[in-house]
């Protein structure tokens, strides 16, 4: 089974992507996180990728498609995946469709994680992640049993760079206008499964396996 995933920063993508990642034995694709592993490595994709995701901006598309191909060429592909954070564009999406056209591949479903704007904006501003499995935590709704230590592997658990009130704005921008336009672009081609996330992740995980389940997917 082959996922994408979409939703504004902060809508809760990357914790779906996580649990469903666990269930369906999936490899989880997330290009923010490829990108912030390349900052931390201090390699020159990261050195170029850090000035606009500081800004809140998108990375160029010529470096995230290559970043994305090369990931999908790996093994851990081969049984099924989910896409977090791409595509972000319809030139992105386009650049995916050819991708996999070329190996004979698709994308099965595309998953719509639905939150109001104000929810969004609240819960980012307390949002941690782990460093290093990247699992998502919230200092008010869901803390880490130790303070700034992650109950999966132990990595140190981190407020990101871009999840300040600023930079939250300037990517919900991003996002409204690069991002929501492939909800109609995947709809015509009958593949969006929603989930509404506005409560918990439990129930957001429900719509989308009873959706996936509607399609016949799983
Ligand atoms: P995320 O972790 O998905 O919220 O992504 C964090 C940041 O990484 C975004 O605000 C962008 O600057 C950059 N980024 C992640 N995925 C992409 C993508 N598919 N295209 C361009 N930039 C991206």
């Amino acid at each position: 089974m082959n996922l994408i995933i979409l939703g504004a920063p902060g809508s809760g993508k990357g914790t779906s992507a996580t649990v469903l990642r666990e269930k369906y034995s999936l490899a989880h694709i997330s290009t923010g996180d490829i990108f912030r592993s390349n900052i931390k490595n201090g390699t020159p994709l990261g050195l170029e990728a850090k000035s606009y995701m500081d800004k809140g901006a998108l990375v160029p598309d010529s470096l995230t498609v290559s970043m994305v191909e090369d990931r999908l060429s790996q093994d851990d592909c081969k049984s099924g995946y989910i896409l977090d954070g791409f595509p972000r564009t319809i030139a992105q999406a386009e650049a995916l469709e050819e991708m996999l056209a070329k190996k004979g591949d698709k994308i099965d479903a595309v998953l719509s994680i639905i939150v109001d704007d104000e929810i969004i904006k609240d819960r980012v501003s307390s949002r941690r992640v782990c460093e290093k499995c990247g699992a998502s935590f919230n200092v008010r709704f869901k803390p880490t049993k130790v303070e700034g230590v992650c109950d999966l592997c132990g990595g140190n658990v981190i407020q990101r760079a871009d999840d300040n009130e600023e930079t939250v704005a300037a990517r919900l921008e991003t996002y409204y206008k690069n991002t929501q336009p492939l909800i109609d672009f995947y709809d015509k081609k009958g593949l969006i499964v929603e989930g509404n996330n506005n409560v918990d992740a439990d129930k957001c995980i429900a719509d989308i396996e009873s959706g996936l389940k509607t399609k016949g997917i799983i």
